[in-house]
Parts: C-alpha cells; sequence; structure tokens
C-alpha cells in the first residue's frame, strides 16, 4: 500500500535531500547550541493579546508600519512572512515557471535557494563564488543569465561570513535590469547595518531584499520575516502569498520587538556579540588546529580545522554543537560556530586546547 503511494510522488521530491535544519540533525541535544546562528541571548515577551478567535490580517498592518519605521522603507514596499524562508520560496512561486525558467545562485552559501527551486521544479544554475574572498564572479554570472528570473545573493553570506562588494552589487542590479530580479538575502545584515543595500530600493526596481527577526532580533521562535521591494512585486507576492500567513501571537511579539526600547536592546545584543565574534578570532588564531579562520561580520564564522570530524564529533559528545560545512563546495574541513555568550565561547576554546593537548600527546607516543 505504501508503495503505491510513493509512486504517486513527484520524481523531484522522491529525489530531493530537504534542508538539513539544526534542529532536525541536532534535535535538543547538547547544551551549547551554536549550529543555527541564533542569538543565545534574549529578552522575554509578553503576550499581550489573549483572545485568538478571529482569524489576523493577511498582512498586519501595525506590524507593517513597525517595520516600515525600523528599516525606513514605505509600508506598500514591505510583505510579512514566515522568517525570510517563506519569503524564498514566494519569490520562486510568483516569477518562476518549472520545466522554463531558472535561478543562480553562488555557492557556497544558504541551501534554501536550492531546496526552493528543486521542489518547485526550476532548473537551478550554480556560478560558485570566487574561493576564499568569496565574492561574485560577474563573468560567469552573465553568461548564465538565459532564462532566469531570480538570482539569489546572499550579503553577508552565510556560511562564510563575507559581505558582497557593493561595487559588484551594482554592477549586477545593472546588468540584470529589466530581464532578473536581484533577490538579496540580508538576514544578517544588523551585524553589519552600514552595509545595507536598501537605499537602493529606489534607484533598481529589480533590487529585492530579505529580512529576518530570527538572528539579531533574538527572535527564531516566532517565524518572522519580511520582503522589502518595488511596490508592484509587493502586490504581485500578495497575490501568492496563503491567507493567514502571520499569527496573532507572532505578530503581537514582532511589533513590540520593533518599538524603540527593543530595537536599541537588539543593538546591545549586536555588539555584544560583534565583541565576542573578535574574541573568539583572536583566541582561536594561537591554536594549532586551526587552518584557517574566513573573515567575518556576522554572529558566526568560518573555520578551517586540521581534523575537523574529530573536532565536530568530540564537541558533539561533549554537548558543544557546531555545524559541519565539509560538504559544500571549496569548504572541505570546515565548521561554522556561531557566536554564543562569552562563556560559551570561553568554552569553545577551553575544549580546543584540551583537544589539541590530547592530540599532541597521542601523536608524540
Ligand atoms: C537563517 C537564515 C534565513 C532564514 O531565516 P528565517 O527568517 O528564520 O526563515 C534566511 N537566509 C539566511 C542566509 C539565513 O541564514
Amino acid at each position: 500500500m505504501i508503495d503505491n503511494f510513493k509512486k504517486l510522488v513527484r520524481p523531484n521530491i522522491q529525489k530531493l535531500q530537504p534542508y538539513e535544519s539544526a534542529r532536525r540533525i541536532g534535535g535538543q541535544h547538547g547544551d551549547v547550541l551554536l549550529n543555527a546562528n541564533e542569538s543565545p541571548i534574549f529578552t522575554p515577551f509578553e503576550l499581550k493579546k489573549k483572545i485568538f478567535n478571529r482569524y489576523p490580517e493577511c498582512q498586519p498592518s501595525d506590524l507593517i508600519s513597525s517595520y516600515s519605521e525600523y528599516a525606513g522603507v514605505l509600508p506598500e514596499q514591505i510583505l510579512a512572512t514566515r522568517g525570510a524562508d517563506e519569503g524564498i520560496e514566494l519569490l520562486i512561486k510568483a516569477f518562476c515557471d518549472p520545466g522554463k525558467d531558472s535561478i543562480i545562485y553562488c555557492p557556497p552559501t544558504y541551501d534554501m535557494y536550492k531546496i526552493n527551486a528543486k521542489i518547485a521544479g526550476i532548473t537551478i544554475k550554480e556560478v560558485p563564488s570566487i574561493k576564499n574572498t568569496w565574492q561574485l564572479d560577474l563573468f560567469n554570472i552573465q553568461l548564465n543569465l538565459k532564462n532566469v528570473k531570480l538570482l539569489y545573493i546572499c550579503h553577508p553570506n552565510n556560511p562564510t561570513g563575507n559581505i558582497i562588494s557593493k561595487g559588484d552589487l551594482i554592477s549586477l542590479l545593472e546588468m540584470t535590469e529589466n530581464r532578473a530580479l536581484i533577490i538579496l538575502d540580508e538576514a544578517y545584515i544588523e551585524f553589519i547595518p552600514e552595509k545595507s543595500m536598501i537605499f537602493y530600493l529606489k534607484k533598481y526596481s529589480n533590487l529585492v531584499i530579505l529580512r529576518t527577526l530570527s538572528k539579531a532580533f533574538a527572535l527564531a521562535g516566532i517565524r518572522c520575516g519580511f520582503i522589502l521591494a518595488h511596490k508592484e512585486i509587493i502586490h504581485i507576492l500578495n497575490k501568492v502569498i496563503s491567507p493567514y500567513p502571520i499569527s496573532i501571537p507572532v505578530s503581537n511579539i514582532a511589533i513590540q520587538s520593533l518599538s524603540q526600547r527593543f530595537i536599541q536592546i537588539m543593538k546591545n545584543r549586536v555588539s555584544e556579540l560583534n565583541d565576542n565574534r573578535i574574541w573568539l578570532i583572536n583566541e582561536l588564531k594561537q591554536l594549532s588546529c586551526v587552518k584557517k579562520i574566513f573573515n567575518s561580520h556576522t554572529n558566526y564564522i568560518l573555520v578551517r580545522f586540521f581534523m575537523f570530524e574529530e573536532i565536530f564529533n568530540t564537541f558533539w559528545k561533549k554537548g558543544i554543537i557546531l555545524r559541519k560545512q565539509n560538504s559544500k563546495m571549496n569548504l572541505e574541513q570546515c565548521l561554522r560556530i556561531t557566536i554564543g555568550t562569552r562563556a560559551e565561547c570561553f568554552r569553545v576554546i577551553q575544549e580546543l586546547k584540551t583537544f589539541s593537548a590530547a592530540f599532541s600527546k597521542r601523536g608524540l607516543a
């Protein structure tokens, strides 16, 4: 019986390798969770609404006006979504025809661009970013633009941590004007806000920006993100979004998080995490098990280790959960470490020292 159902599954879904989310891989294992780029520092919220018998507004107007004020773009240029992940999917739904259209993205990068395209049956064109600087290969992007409707660019890039050169982003916007949309995923932009391309929404109608409350705002648990774009694009995306994507509890908490007071708290948290990152990098530089540390402007760092596998497993057993990146293009031997509290960063360094000491002893024996 089950086998008969299996035959009904679309071939692309049969073959699909689903997203390995941190919670799917690690479950609730571990007490130092440095694998999902969540914020280790949080502020408790209180649900202000208590009655839920009515459907919410499709696009809660208070939420949209709060984000509009925070981001400095007009309300009609904003769509609230169930996390930035839903934004990635909605754009494909609205713009790409299966079997006809393609998307471009630049590995190593966030996996959900690829996974959403595969689910939708959209052709994927991978244009690897330039090794080690992780900047765009504009020449090869231009060569591959045929049938491409969407280009997903992660800025700063996950998992490498770098920002994309502004000059390159502008060249890309001009290169694709009137033929494709540039989807700039700014999930981590609060860690380096001066590099946001948000001011270019006015100039380039093919620019679409993705944002989220999951990272710097420390609200991964509520699932809330935003698409910022020209109002015509928002109008189109409103056609394909589900009727009530943002539940009342979600918008209630999201609105609070966008108040002056909580924005200040978010900024303080960002500067604390940025300091922790600098501390962690300095400490890592002194360890012999570290092969290379990539420069980061985010709440995570990518590190190439000698014996990355043993380090990952040793840490796992001790309840410190890191994220393997070695199967991604050009990231052999790499682990991604989310920046934790100072105590958690300290723990990482202590454990790496213990690991190195144990290994050099074994090496001598
Ligand atoms: C975490 C992350 C997202 C998803 O954010 P949600 O709002 O939690 O769905 C999107 N893009 C990148 C690059 C991310 O790292």
